[in-house]
């Protein structure tokens, strides 16, 4: 590749919307562009690190004995109806209409997909089991898209899914796909965690999530400082002992600010309607005098139905968020839930759709956090940590205490049982010749998100610094005044020929700009290597070989420049 012919897209300043360090290199660095909200074009550059984090996770999936297959982006609604999940999914699902007026839906994962495709199939249980995957599109209707690629609306997701006549082939696959996971994440060279996880609305008894650590991460991960214990907060909720702290929802209420008000105060900023529903949704225990930690408003009782004006006097920490709303988040990020537009810290109380274990994540304007510490993230706004566990806990393995440590989110896998196959009639004959419903195992990675998880774990203030397995670029060619030397213009034409012969991915800089501007792209765009060559490196034979990781910079005889690629 030369620059000349390429589109290298780089930008000098870092675009004021980009919040995270990631975002803000992948604009720079030119690895995509924004269409509109959750969208992004790959540009050239972004594009080549895509591609290899995909091909590093196909090649993993099909060393583990998984089959490649594409399902369409658009799915009919009737799959959806059939699962249950036309109902149950929430605003995440897109749904759109075709010129018969048939519905479908943009598929956010593909689990009446594949079933459907099984159901038909497959038949007997001597073709099982079987393990499916695809690397596909994916689209959900995040409430808030944010940090570009890594929390977009379309995005690239590998997905497998499993099928079994029996829970311990389910096991062994599980434990199979657990370690190509494992194999994925140390082939593309970053620090990660599996930690077990709630398998939540998507149901089934055994959950993994893979998690790239990271500051910037929106999920909280609880480890034991003795074990090898590590869930994510939820689980570690759910699994620590009872009553080993006050509830959360006690120590939020001792907390709370003076301008918290109570519910039957709360009532009166609200329309008649809405009034009775909020008076019914009393979170347990509560009477009209509690102070209000969050407002629920359930079914079609909109934001709207509160007047404007009144809405800096309704207490700050309150929330509203339809009962659809609750049901998709109550299982995975409650800082979705919450209006986008609303100039007040939000609180979200899950348990208002369960009336179970306060559980919350909080919003500021425009913010989204789940599983907050809400002493660290809501600004203006001090609210003791709420968890129900905390740093120094007791680790609920038994061993040591709990350290907390933020992650995002890159890999889930699940043991789903037989939720989907019953609902979608898929199923075999035995040996004995009687039907049985299938049990099912799924697994997802998120290949765009993975590109951004890498930046956050590897930068420096020049830009990215890539792990080499997925570097866009293996080295550069920076030739020195080419213009007006023609010894410098011939190496650097024959180090490019020899480079391309060996299958090296190279990027040769011929542009006629300054040294300058053309380290600062290649450090911005994290290319392992720089192969500076200078007319008077040349009089021994030599070249200046810039390590981009390790920052040295050395000369070599060009006749060992290969070996930095074997
Ligand atoms: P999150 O908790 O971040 O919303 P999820 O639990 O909803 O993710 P899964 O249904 O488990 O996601 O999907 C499998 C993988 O797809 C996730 O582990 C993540 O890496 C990726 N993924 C999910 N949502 C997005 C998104 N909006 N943008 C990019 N990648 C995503
Ligand atoms: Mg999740
Ligand atoms: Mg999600
Ligand atoms: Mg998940």
């Amino acid at each position: 590749m030369r620059t000349s012919q390429y589109l290298l897209s780089t930008l000098k300043e870092t675009p004021a919307s980009a919040e995270v360090i990631s975002h803000q290199l992948m604009l720079r660095a030119g690895l995509v562009r924004n269409v509109a909200s959750g969208l992004y074009t790959w540009l050239p550059t972004g594009l080549k690190v895509l591609r290899k984090v995909e091909q590093i996770v196909r090649e993993e999936m099909e060393k583990a004995g998984a089959i490649e297959v594409l399902m369409p982006m658009v799915q009919p609604a009737d799959l959806w109806e059939e699962s249950g999940r036309w109902e149950d999914y929430g605003p995440e699902l897109l749904r759109l209409n075709d010129r018969h007026n048939r519905s479908f839906v943009l598929g956010p994962t593909h689990e009446e997909v594949i079933t459907k495709l099984i159901a038909n199939e497959i038949s007997s249980y001597k073709q099982l089991p079987v393990n499916l995957f695809q690397i596909q599109t994916k689209f959900r209707d995040e409430i808030r898209p944010r940090f570009g690629v890594m929390r977009g609306r379309e995005f690239l997701m590998k997905d497998a899914y499993s099928f079994h006549l029996d829970e311990t082939c389910l096991k062994t696959t599980y434990q199979n796909m657990y370690n190509a996971y494992c194999r994925i994440f140390e082939r593309l060279g970053l620090d990660y965690r599996p930690v077990i996880a709630d398998t939540g609305s998507i149901g089934g008894d055994a959950s993994h999530e893979f998690h790239v650590l990271a500051d910037s991460g929106e999920d909280d991960i609880a480890f034991s400082d003795q074990s090898d214990f590590a869930a994510n907060i939820e689980k570690a909720e759910a699994l620590a002992p009872k009553g080993t702290r006050p509830s959360a929802t006690q120590e939020l209420t001792q907390v709370a600010t003076p301008n918290v008000k109570t519910i039957e105060e709360v009532a009166t900023f609200l329309s008649v309607d809405a009034q009775q529903t909020v008076k019914t949704l009393l979170v347990q225990g509560a009477n009209e005098n509690t102070p209000v930690i969050a407002l629920v408003l359930r079914g079609d009782h909109q934001l709207n139905e509160i007047k404007a004006e009144n809405l800096s006097e309704v207490a700050s920490p309150l929330t509203f968020a339809t009962d659809e709303q609750i049901q998709t988040t109550a299982n995975c990020n409650a800082g979705s839930i919450g209006p986008v537009n609303l100039p007040i810290p939000v609180i979200v109380d899950r348990s208002a759709a369960h009336l179970a274990d306060f559980i919350c994540g909080a919003n500021v304007h425009d913010t989204h956090f789940s599983g907050v510490n809400w002493d660290r993230d809501i600004q203006n706004y001090q609210v003791a940590d709420i968890r129900n566990v905390v740093e120094g806990d007791p680790s609920p393995c038994g061993q040591g205490n709990i350290v907390i440590k933020r992650g995002i989110e890159v890999g889930h896998i699940f043991q789903l049982g037989e939720k989907y196959a019953q609902a979608m009639n898929c199923g075999v004959l035995t040996e004995t010749g009687k039907n049985q419903t299938l049990t099912m195992g799924c697994y997802g990675i998120g290949v765009s998100r993975i590109v951004a998880a890498a930046i956050e774990q590897n930068h420096d203030k020049y830009g990215i610094k890539w792990p080499s397995a997925i570097a866009p670029f293996q080295a550069a060619i920076v030739p020195m005044n080419m213009a007006k030397s023609a010894r410098v213009k011939e190496t650097a034409e024959q180090l490019y020929a020899q480079l391309q012969r060996a299958g090296v991915d190279v990027i040769f800089d011929d542009r006629k700009e300054r040294p300058g501007v053309m380290f600062a792209d290649h450090e911005l765009i994290g290319t392992p290597f720089l192969l500076i060559i200078g007319e008077r490196n040349l009089d021994t034979q030599e070249i200046e070989v810039k390590n981009r990781i390790t920052g040295e910079k050395s000369l070599m005889k060009i006749d060992q420049v290969m070996s930095l690629f074997q």
